[in-house]
């Protein structure tokens, strides 16, 4: 008889945590939630009122507004992993376009914004059977999950896959642009006051930069069988 967890996944912006994620979930059936997404919904809800653009963000106006959005997902059978809705919409494409990645770190940052939105994971999470990614899944969202992972990669190879995503869907990208923006994520991430990015105590480290699928899914696994037992 195996038990249902807590795997917590953090790290670096496009190390590959998603990817990883979804196949764990796959795999166990249990629930995915892409955290990323959740702070991304929130951005994109922003700029569509005008509270943020370059050089301006009225966090005020933002937090005074949070009643009014409503954040869910629904699985999506064809595709096999659940759609990122905001207030009843899907935005699962708009909230991965460069101009929302631009935004979400500032928007991120707001203490009022991390409380809704973790308040919200850890409900999601509250019956275990989950492999949930972000930043402060190890650290604030789940301090208690049984398995913890962080994933690193250099910045380049981060890069190089945000990029032939982008492209792979049509957008027209640029990989400087997405490099300065992988790396200037990572900083406000990794500085920013409230749940800052950083590594749990007790989380495994995992440098993905020259691992294939197949070999960090087969460790992963075998982390997680050591847990289910
Ligand atoms: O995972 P993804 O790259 O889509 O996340 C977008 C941004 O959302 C991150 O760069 C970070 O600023 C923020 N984030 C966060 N905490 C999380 C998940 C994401 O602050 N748990």
């Amino acid at each position: 008889m195996t038990k249902k967890i807590t795997i917590a996944i953090d790290g670096f912006s496009s190390t590959g945590k998603s990817t990883i994620a979804k196949q764990l979930a796959k795999e166990l059936t249990y629930i995915y939630v892409d955290t990323g997404a959740m702070y991304r919904a929130v951005t994109l809800y922003a700029m569509q009122h005008n509270y943020i653009s370059e050089n301006h963000f009225n966090s005020e106006k933002l937090i005074a507004d949070l009643h009014n959005i409503s954040l869910s997902f629904t699985f999506n059978e064809e595709l096999g992993f659940a759609e990122m809705f905001l207030n009843g919409t899907n935005v699962e494409r708009e909230i991965r376009t460069i101009e929302v990645s631009k935004f979400v770190s500032k928007v991120a940052e707001v203490s009022e914004i991390r409380k809704k939105l973790v308040r919200e994971q850890q409900e999601m999470g509250k019956n275990k059977g989950i492999v949930m990614d972000g930043r402060d899944i190890g650290t604030v969202v789940f301090p208690d999950a049984e398995l913890k992972l962080f994933m690193t990669a250099s910045a380049d190879k981060r890069a190089t896959r945000r990029y032939k995503e982008l492209l792979d869907r049509g957008d027209n990208v640029n990989y400087e642009e997405i490099l300065q923006n992988v790396q200037e994520r990572d900083r406000i991430d990794s500085t920013r006051e409230d749940s800052p990015l950083v590594m749990a105590d007790d989380a495994i480290e995992f440098d993905n930069s020259d691992m294939g699928l197949k070999e960090q899914f087969e460790r992963i696994m075998s982390l997680v069988n050591a847990r289910i037992q």
